[in-house]
């Protein structure tokens, strides 16, 4: 029987190692949920990096880790720290990263780095190699793996390959500033299907395989040597039930039930009913426009004075990449223009900006999800964003306003939010002055078709679609031969 080989950068499991003792516990993210239907049961196998380099496990402790691995259809890929610097610090994400998010002056072309992300790239294609038969299906994932497929192909002819990417593909004219875009693109070509976010990115991808190339394209086919290799977007979802279910959970909450956070929250609702709580979550990253959302913050505060201590702007900054330089001096960007907002702004009764640089627990997600009026999304560019979909997802009511840069994926299927270009100042602050004032009525118009659609496209139908999509590509090239 045919089994299924899933492989990403890391794992969907977490490891921890306690006095000698191994705990494995299965992620939560929404990749893993998405894959949980074509990750289950003995007839599939996740392979990944699990978190730890080679020196950070202790001696003797591997069969054990391998072992806690395979209780959850895992197996690793050993890195060292040198490898996971060069391949996964250094080129995903001081190359590839600000690149394909078209941060040009921020992408670093070393030959060094590259050489490493290639040879880790075999690692997992040898991992998969010995796993995988002819008759399996395999699905890699993501910017990081790149040159997987090719590298599958040329041992195993036959296997089934699909890749998804989950960041944006750039234009032709960012792409081709690459030094090893060629090289690039004929890894991803060892793939039968190449999934995107979007039809934009899925078109850029094509221009670039047109005029690197020079191969044959026919509307999203890429004819190969004797193969056709499809390209198409799969737009990724959310596990709608689970944000929803928490949020109705959440509304039925006793007093005594509540966390702290929404103690604070119900307390400043109450004392001013009719001022209005704006959030913005976002990973710590120049992609995401915090900076810049920042400074449109001052802008409109300046723009309608009439509004000040009547809106708070909650910012969820996540902790990522803090060892690459660019993401150290953004914190200290965004830092100081928290303290320089405030310190203009703040009354003895009102701080206009609430910073949290951290992760938050689940349920204090939902508690902001569920408490701010309106959500604030402005990244300069982002693949899809899932954050916009999980607000809406959680508005029991329908209440709740949108505001989404149209730089970001999930704008295409989210036309019913207010979206905005996140350099334009004047647009966003007309968007906050009109998601303020937004009738009730009109908000739960909005919101009523934006939760069908995120309902219906969940990301469990994201997977499904993916691997029908994989299976009939595979069956049609077995009938072209
Ligand atoms: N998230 C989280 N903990 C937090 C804040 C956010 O797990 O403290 C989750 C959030 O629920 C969402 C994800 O992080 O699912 C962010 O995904 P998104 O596509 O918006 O951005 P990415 O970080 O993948 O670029």
């Amino acid at each position: 029987m045919s089994k299924t080989i899933i492989i990403s950068n890391r794992l969907p499991v977490q490891l921890q190692i306690d006095n000698g003792k191994i705990t494995a516990t299965p992620s939560v993210g929404g990749l893993a949920t998405g894959m949980k239907s074509v990750h289950s049961g003995g007839d599939s196998l996740w392979i990944g990096w699990s978190g730890l380099t080679d020196d950070e496990i202790p001696p003797g402790l591997a069969p054990e880790i391998d072992k806690a691995l395979a209780k959850h259809g895992s197996s690793k890929v050993n890195l060292t720290s040198e490898e996971v610097d060069g391949f996964y610090y250094g080129f995903s994400n001081r190359t590839i990263w600000p690149l394909f998010h078209y941060f040009l002056e921020y992408s670093e072309f070393e030959l060094e780095s590259w050489e490493i992300y290639k040879s880790v790239n075999q690692k997992f294609a040898d991992a998969i190699l010995e796993k995988a038969d002819d008759d399996d299906i395999i699905w890699v994932h993501d910017y990081q793996l790149m040159l997987v497929p090719q590298m599958v192909r040329e041992q195993r002819p036959n296997v089934s390959i699909g890749f998804f990417l989950h960041i944006p593909f750039p234009s032709y004219e960012i792409f081709r500033t690459l030094p090893w875009r060629k090289e690039v693109l004929q890894g991803l070509l060892g793939s039968d299907l190449i999934g995107f976010h979007t039809y934009d990115y899925e078109r850029h991808f094509l221009s670039s395989v047109r005029r690197l190339l020079s191969l044959e394209v026919s509307f999203n086919d890429i004819y190969m040597d004797d193969r056709v290799i499809k390209v198409d977007s799969f737009p990724m979802g959310i596990d709608y039930k689970k944000f929803r279910d928490a949020a109705k959970k959440h509304d039925e909450n006793k007093a005594e039930e509540r966390s702290e956070l929404q103690k604070r929250l119900d307390m400043h609702k109450a004392n001013q009913p009719e001022a209005k709580f704006l959030l913005s979550i976002d990973r710590l990253d120049y992609s995401k426009g915090i900076a810049k959302r920042l400074n449109a913050f001052e802008y409109f505060l300046n723009k309608h004075p009439e509004y000040k201590e009547k809106v708070r702007l909650i910012i969820l900054a996540v902790p990522s990449r803090s060892n690459v330089p660019q993401y150290q001096l953004l914190k200290k960007e965004i830092d100081e223009l928290v303290g320089r907002i405030n310190g203009e702004f703040s009354t003895v009764s009102w701080t206009p900006i609430w910073y949290f640089y951290r992760s938050m627990p689940f349920e204090n997600l939902i508690d902001l999800y569920t408490s701010c009026d309106i959500a604030w999304l402005t990244p300069i560019r982002d693949g899809m964003n899932l954050v916009a979909k999980e607000y809406i997802a959680t508005r029991t009511d329908k209440t709740g306003v949108l505001i989404l840069s149209e730089m970001a994926g999930s704008a295409n299927e989210m036309n019913e939010s207010l979206l905005i270009n996140p350099n334009n100042f004047e647009e966003i602050s007309e968007a906050l002055f009109q998601a303020i004032n937004m009738p009730k009525e009109e908000q739960q118009a909005r919101n009523a078709i934006l939760q069908k659609r995120l309902e219906r496209y969940n990301v469990e139908k994201w997977a499904n679609d993916f691997m029908t999509s994989l299976l009939n590509q595979k069956q049609n090239e077995t009938q072209h031969k």
